[in-house]
């Protein structure tokens, strides 16, 4: 199918691995322009080469924390007027709630709710003007089905789940769409390093929590982020313009309710 957004420019963030990486590649393999960002540079740019080499679209890199302003300043200076934005941070540590002060939910809140609301500001008036915008948010299954070691992640990426909520009907009419991906148990560094965490918790070898954890998800295997990428490309494709202000699972069967 062709997506028809070749010649757009996305901004993808915390993209040089994992699920940002998936959704810049598909992006690009879509003719996609992309402005790249993550904090350190040397997978940043392999990445960037990378998919420069694989479908020749322009990639500008942006190594920066985006969860700064300056940061923000940074991409969006980059890329001033995306026609696609796809927010995405590192997700905050697990942990006991009893452990959490103030400092460690404004950091959960800065990254995970804050910093996509910011660059959805910056951005969706501009989409708006011109008639067409995506807006992809890479959540989590835990806004759902909330994880108790999780409670950062699951307080903040709520709080972003309600502003978008709002906020994509109020565009809905202008060309824009704002939709949130909501990733079960993906193959990525966050989920292997989720995992030594429970194996250091409970005194499990890691094989044993890894086999686990594939046998609570249906699908009984982790996703691959290029399955990730390919739906975040779809929503931001021109088919999905009656789409917005949707939570969309991708967990292999993992969540267990009816709706
Ligand atoms: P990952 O494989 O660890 O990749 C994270 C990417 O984000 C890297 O490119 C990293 O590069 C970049 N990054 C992290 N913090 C950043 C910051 N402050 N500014 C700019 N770039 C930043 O992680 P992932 O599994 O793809 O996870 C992506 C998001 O999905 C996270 O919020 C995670 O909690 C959430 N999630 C993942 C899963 C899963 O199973 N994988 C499940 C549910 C939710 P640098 O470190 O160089 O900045």
């Amino acid at each position: 199918m062709d997506l028809k957004i070749r010649g757009k420019t996305a901004i993808v963030c915390a993209g040089s691995k994992g699920l940002g990486r998936g959704c810049a590649e598909a992006l690009a393999a879509n003719g996609v322009d992309l402005v790249l960002n993550a904090r350190g540079s040397e997978a940043l740019e392999a990445t960037a080469e990378a998919i420069r080499n694989a479908t020749g679209v322009n990639v500008t890199t942006v190594a920066a924390d985006i969860t700064t302003e300056a940061g923000r300043r940074a991409v969006l200076e980059a890329a001033p007027t995306p026609d696609i934005l796809v927010n995405n941070a590192g997700g905050p540590p697990p942990g006991d709630f009893r452990d959490w002060d103030e400092s460690d939910w404004l950091a959960a809140l800065q990254a995970n709710m804050l910093t996509p609301i910011a660059l959805i500001k910056a951005t969706v008036d501009g989409m708006a003007e011109r008639g067409f915008g995506r807006v992809v948010n890479i959540t989590s299954s835990a806004v759902k089905a909330p994880i108790a070691t999780l409670g950062l992640s699951n307080g903040a990426r709520s709080g972003l789940t309600g502003f978008v909520a709002g906020t994509s009907r109020a565009l809905a009419g202008t060309g824009v769409t704002i939709n949130n991906l909501l990733p079960g148990r993906f193959a990525t560094d966050r989920l292997w390093s989720n995992l030594d965490d429970v194996a250091n918790r409970t005194g499990q070898s890691r094989d044993v929590v890894e086999t686990n954890a594939k046998k609570a998800i249906p699908a009984g295997r982790f996703g691959d982020p290029a399955e990730f990428g390919a739906y975040c490309a779809f929503l931001c494709s021109a088919h999905a313009g009656y789409v917005t202000g949707q939570n969309v699972l991708i967990d292999g069967g993992a969540y267990p309710g009816t709706f």
